[in-house]
């Protein structure tokens, strides 16, 4: 008979606010189903207790912990080194721990390139992406390092845009290009994938749209979305209709999970039952 085991492995997320975060509940589902005798746990931190959680993680033997919003540049100065797309993006949301050390990776890139990648590979293609906040940083430089030919950048307030097309000019191959988002925007036909990475469309705000020409959606175009809830967003519909495929931004949520348990546990997950988990609490229109 095994010893007796009350000692999980310890993971969450650190926060501010914490109690939406809907991580836990496919992370909890994961290693349920695969037998790992470890926890998931929402941290709710204000900014000027990170150093303080990050110790505590550190002393109470979490192997990893997720940041969300506010922490994910801030937690960079606790960590030993950084992951090679996190040293480029300057933005960290799943903390590692390797051995003695702590390294800082940024998943939330690396679930979208996942999920790109079941359907295209996005070496030589030309990307449009909507968008030049935290999750359009992240999807830009994978895109950029896995080898995307072209990188439209089409964001609304312009310094944004700048700071982001400057980053990856600097620190890519790719070929950049900013679009200042006045109006309704026409893809240019020759575009093989376009990306919503702002927050339009996420609930509670699911009818809103972006300002884009839908007639310029074209069948040969990949059309991803990363809001996660609801899954299908008025642009992945229009994007059907119009024949093209399409990611929702549940499968890219499903993949950064993923990534994260294969970095803390050396499990790889069923993605399916993740995928399912978050499906049971997201509220889907139809
Ligand atoms: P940020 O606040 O950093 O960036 C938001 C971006 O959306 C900015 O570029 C902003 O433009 C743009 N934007 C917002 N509203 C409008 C509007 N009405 N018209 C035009 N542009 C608009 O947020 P994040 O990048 O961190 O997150 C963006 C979305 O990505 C969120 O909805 C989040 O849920 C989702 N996400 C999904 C993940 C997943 O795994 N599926 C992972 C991470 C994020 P401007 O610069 O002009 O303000």
């Amino acid at each position: 008979m095994s010893a007796l085991n009350f000692l999980p492995t310890l993971t969450g997320c650190f926060a501010q606010p914490a109690a939406e975060n809907p991580t836990v509940v496919m992370m909890e589902a994961a290693y349920r189903h695969h037998g790992i005798h470890a926890r998931y746990v929402n941290m709710e931190v204000p900014p000027e207790k990170l150093a303080e959680a990050v110790r505590g993680a550190k002393a109470q033997g979490y192997v990893g912990f997720n940041c969300s919003l506010p922490h994910k540049v801030a937690v960079i100065e606790h960590l030993d080194t950084l992951g090679d797309s996190a040293k480029v993006i300057g933005a960290v949301n799943c903390a590692v721990k390797r051995g003695e050390r702590w390294i800082g990776e940024n998943t939330d890139g690396k679930g979208f390139l996942s999920s790109l990648e079941e359907v295209t590979d996005p070496k030589g293609k030309r990307i449009v992406i909507f968008g030049a906040g935290g999750a359009s940083r992240a999807i830009a430089v994978e895109l950029a390092l896995a080898g995307a030919a072209k990188i439209t950048l089409v964001n609304r307030s312009e310094p944004r845009g700048a700071e982001l097309s400057e980053l990856l000019k600097r620190e890519t191959e790719s070929e950049i290009e900013l679009v200042n988002w006045r109006g309704r925007y026409r893809l240019p036909e020759s575009t093989d994938v376009v990306v919503n990475a702002t927050s339009i469309g996420l609930f509670p705000d699911m009818d809103a749209c972006l300002e884009l020409d839908v007639e310029s959606l074209m069948p040969h175009m990949v059309v991803a979305d990363v809001i996660p809830n609801p899954p299908l967003t008025n642009l992945l519909r229009a994007a059907s209709q119009r024949g093209c495929r399409t990611l929702d931004g549940l499968g890219m949520l499903v993949n950064q999970g993923a990534t994260n348990i294969e970095y803390w546990t050396g499990t790889t997950p069923d993605k399916g039952l993740m995928r399912a988990a978050l499906e049971a609490v997201f509220l889907r229109p139809e």
